[in-house]
């Protein structure tokens, strides 16, 4: 391809030259000796080559986050929110770079990262400017009759977070802008799959007035620098964003120095459809549903349960729609459906498939990817798998209770509502689910007893600033995004003052002496 007339840093974005890391409000070199190619899986094009962080670069983020840190957290919750709004009017001068380089190094289309990622990426920074303003507690009181009590609700201090590759950008948002409206510094490692537009989000929060230090980010590997930053004795709480194994291992380390943890873990969200559903939106729904970001979404509808008057015409109905997705280069306006992340992940995905197929399945849409895309590109050079529907499985099957994380949606008939409800709560996840039906009953009882951090009705997906996202079971625990994710960023410290100037205390008898 040619890369002169395609380069997604050519029109402004920022090339990262100068090195990966983003320390105390500049780009930095690192000092390790290690290298990691940030590669384009559209057809697999080296777009920036990274020295990674070393432990000692760890170190010197750590320190610039600490020393950043009383001058952030002492400063006015107004000047931490105009400092957030003028962020959020900087990436909105700068969406369209952000959206051609979060397109590049994930594949992802660029319809979405224009029209999804980036200004949902502007909406939260200009929510967090405005919730920093509101931190809420109890009312102040005398609820001893000798004393006055109050809260206060602080920032921790050094927050160490790390982020996945699905949604880069999104991600680095959904951990810094929490933390530092709250008054805590970060350091940030994003994946080392897709490090750049969070890099190109601490240079906006440099440009945008946040002083040096408050948001650092460190390009590294998980296993170790990952490793080094979760451990490290002066980051006081981790947010970790990714798969539930790492997550558990990232807890272990945290816990090693009590510090406060965050985990936002694996999906596997059900997606149930009543009888009394309106067919055509459960079958639209399903597919954008199941398709958004490649499938490489934790929210993503990965298991259908369809009862079963209605299950044929789903099965079909999906399939049909299925086959009209364009699959094509993500930065052609009409794809649908990009590549996925990398080539090792396309066969994890695909390996899912075959071993369904080899165990019985009806795969009744996709599993074989097709050569031309819809723009004429070679889909046999980049990283694509089509959209896949797998049927007649059963509910142990892996497919059902495995995290894919691709374009693949398993679908299972069930009979009544309890068994719906069962099938739905029966996996070790409990990040999201869906429930279609036009009864209010239903959907009441849907919600209720669906364990997920989050349940839609009627629809699947839509996220917004104001209301939290974060799971249940192994999904985690901790809420990302609305007032609940910037409480958790604070730790409450009750304050009681004496009010009486008594200085024998009538209580002090129950220690010592008499009335
Ligand atoms: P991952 O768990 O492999 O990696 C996530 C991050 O952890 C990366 O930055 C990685 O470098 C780092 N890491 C890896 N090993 C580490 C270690 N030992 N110590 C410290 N850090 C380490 O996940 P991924 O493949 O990047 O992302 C996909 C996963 O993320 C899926 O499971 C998906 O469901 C999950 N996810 C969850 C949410 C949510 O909100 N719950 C959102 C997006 C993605």
């Amino acid at each position: 391809m040619d890369r002169t007339t395609d380069d997604p840093f050519a029109e402004g974005g920022i090339r990262f030259a100068d090195g990966a890391q983003f320390i105390a409000g500049r780009v930095a070199e690192s000092t390790g000796d290690q290298h990691a190619d940030v590669i384009d899986p559209s057809d697999g094009s080296v777009l920036q080559r990274v020295r990674l962080a070393s432990a000692a670069d760890v170190d010197r983020a750590v320190a610039a986050a600490r020393a950043a840190f009383p001058g952030w957290s002492s400063a006015t919750p107004g000047a931490r929110s105009e400092a957030l709004n003028r962020l959020a009017t900087l990436l909105a001068e700068r969406a369209a770079d952000f959206a051609r380089v979060e397109t590049a190094q994930t594949g992802k289309p660029l319809k979405l990262s224009s029209e999804f990622d980036v200004p949902g990426t502007v909406d939260n920074t200009a929510f967090f400017a405005g919730a920093a303003r509101n931190l809420e507690g109890r009312a102040a009181g005398e609820y001893s009759g000798d004393h006055t009590s109050y809260i206060r609700r602080e920032a921790l201090g050094v927050v160490g977070s790390v982020a996945p590759w699905n949604y880069p950008l999104q991600m680095a948002a959904w951990k810094i802008l929490p933390a530092v409206a709250a008054g805590n510094t970060v350091v940030l490692k994003p994946s080392e799959l897709t490090p750049l537009t969070a890099l190109m989000f601490a240079q906006a929060c440099t440009d945008a007035g946040l002083p040096d230090g408050v948001v650092n980010v460190v390009t590294a590997d998980g296993r170790t620098a990952g490793e080094h930053l979760v451990s490290h004795p002066d980051v006081a709480m981790v947010s970790f964003t990714g798969s539930t194994p790492v997550g558990r291992r990232v807890a272990e380390l945290a816990t090693r120095t009590v510090k406060r943890t965050h985990l936002e873990l694996g999906g596997k969200a059900p997606f149930v459809v009543f009888d009394d559903a309106d067919l055509e939106a459960a079958v639209h729904g399903a597919v954008a549903a199941s398709l958004i970001n490649g499938g490489q979404d934790c929210t993503a509808a990965t298991r259908a349960y369809v009862q079963r008057p209605l299950y044929e015409a789903f099965v079909e109905g999906v399939a049909e729609l299925y086959g009209t997705v364009r699959l094509g280069d993500p930065r052609h306006p009409q794809t649908d459906l990009g590549p996925l992340i990398s080539f090792a992940h396309r066969d994890r995905v695909a390996g899912f498939v075959e071993r369904a197929r080899a165990a019985g399945a009806v795969i009744a849409a996709g599993g074989r990817t097709p050569e031309k895309g819809h723009d004429g590109t070679d889909l046999t050079l980049g990283a694509y798998y089509p959209p896949t529907l797998v049927a007649g499985v059963p509910q142990t099957a892996e497919v059902v209770q495995s995290e894919i994380f691709g374009p693949v949606l398993a679908v299972l008939p069930f009979d009544g509502d309890d068994e719906g409800i069962r099938l739905a709560n029966d996996t070790p996840y409990g990040l999201a689910a869906s429930a279609w039906t036009r009864d209010v009953h239903r959907s009441l009882r849907a919600t209720r007893e669906i364990a997920a951090g989050c349940v839609w009705v009627n629809d699947h997906i839509p996220i917004i600033s104001e209301m939290p996202h974060g799971g249940y079971k192994a999904s985690g625990y901790g809420k990302d995004m609305s007032q609940y994710s910037l409480d958790e960023y604070t730790q409450v410290k009750h304050v009681m003052y004496d009010t009486t100037a008594v200085a024998r205390k009538d209580w002090h008898r129950t220690v010592f002496g008499d009335r």
